[in-house]
């Protein structure tokens, strides 16, 4: 049984898309298999990336709700909906599994090649940015052999001579309610219209032979884990001159050891130790770009506390905007301490204690939390 995914961010069906959103990047941090080295990590990072790709989604947030996993299985990030021109969430063409060959099509007639899927694996970088890709595509083409004719060359490809090449005959049948014609596929020809006394040893008269080539696949910026490009007309080819079917490129992206990627924002965990966070620090942050960020961490800054660098993010795809990084403060407390630094802290300590038991102002404002509780307790009482 799958988790469920409210429990795997950790957050309630009630809960706002701000607060999943706040949820995921907390556990993503978290479990990232670069920071936490449980062997569990990786798989937890898995299951926090797939609760949010459904929770994320309002349409497929209430299909979960409704269904359980059943109203999503198969859609974790498999088939993300994009409005792209050549990226496609779907795959295949519906109308071609209604309208296979046992529709009465005639075997000679037109048809569109099959769709192809093939993976690709991209840097995190590559997603962000774009790429030019070569990858190994493996699709049906006309045979090279016969040029698609399907017959060995120097051997006569000729015109069926029951149905003179139309792949269809007319019968006419007699009935108790008088005489009606019936259209069916030539039997001399098996409804192909033409007869290939010497087929082509490479493939046996189809005219098509399943090929591997090296080809360019260009990558937009801004795709994310899962996605497919769609390169129209690249998969196999259509049979008796129909067009060919598509080529969908899934991508596969790496994760990044410095950022974690959230829709377009990226995420960075900044690492501050309790002096630095206690006093401010002009400090300078990493962004996929390679140029460092100054960024002005303020005094008195708390853990989880979160800035937003604009336009250093992931670029839209087929748009000019760029998301924003999201820097995550989270705050170190020292293990091994110098006698000097213990000393020092020792000191901080001591000038603590006074300003509680003297300053009646400044305690308000510490315990201002607990004196929430005690309000909400007499609010309660009446
Ligand atoms: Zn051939
Ligand atoms: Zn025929």
């Amino acid at each position: 049984m799958p988790n469920d995914y409210y429990q795997t961010l950790g957050v309630n069906k009630q809960d706002s898309p701000e607060d999943i959103r706040k949820a995921f990047r907390q556990k993503a941090m978290e479990f990232h298999p670069d920071r936490n080295k449980n062997p569990d990590a990786e798989e937890k990072f898995k299951e926090i990336n797939e609760a949010y790709q459904i929770l994320n989604d309002p349409e497929k947030r209430a299909q979960y709700d409704r269904f359980g996993h059943a109203g999503v299985s198969g859609g974790s990030g498999f088939d993300r909906p994009f409005d792209g021109s050549d990226i496609f969430g779907g795959f295949g063409d519906i109308f071609d599994s209604f309208f296979g060959d046992s529709s009465g099509r005639r075997p000679n007639e037109p048809r569109r090649g099959q769709d192809i899927q093939q993976r690709v694996s991209l840097t995190f970088e590559e997603a962000v940015f774009g790429a030019e890709k070569v990858a190994d595509i493996t699709k049906l083409e006309l045979c090279a052999t016969c040029d698609g004719q399907g017959n060995e060359p120097g051997t006569p490809v000729e015109t069926c001579n029951t149905c003179k090449g139309n792949g269809q005959v007319r019968r006419t049948q007699r009935s108790l309610f008088g005489q009606f014609a019936q259209i069916t596929a030539c039997p001399t020809c098996q409804g192909k219209g033409k007869m290939i006394p010497s087929p082509c040893g490479i493939c046996k008269a189809s005219g098509l032979e399943r090929k591997t080539r090296k080809t360019a696949v260009t990558i937009p910026a801004g795709v994310q884990n899962g996605m497919q490009v769609r390169l129209t007309g690249e998969g196999d080819i259509g049979a008796n001159g129909g067009p060919s079917g598509n080529l969908y490129i899934q991508v596969d992206v790496a994760e990044h050891d410095l950022f974690i990627r959230e829709e377009y924002d990226l995420i960075y965990e900044l690492s501050l130790n309790v002096s630095e966070a206690a006093l401010g620090i002009d400090t300078q942050i990493p962004t996929l770009d390679g140029t460092p960020q100054e960024l002005s961490i303020p005094s008195g800054t708390q853990p989880n506390s979160q800035f937003r660098v604009k336009g250093k993010g992931v670029p839209h795809i087929h748009s000019n905007r760029r998301g924003d990084l999201i820097v995550i403060v989270s705050i170190t407390v020292p293990t091994k301490l110098t006698k000097e630094q213990q000393a020092l802290l020792e000191q901080l300590a001591a000038s603590f204690k006074p300003s509680s038991e003297t300053t009646h102002s400044d305690e308000s404002e510490v315990d201002s939390n607990e004196k929430g509780i005690f309000d909400r307790i007499k609010d309660k009482l009446g």
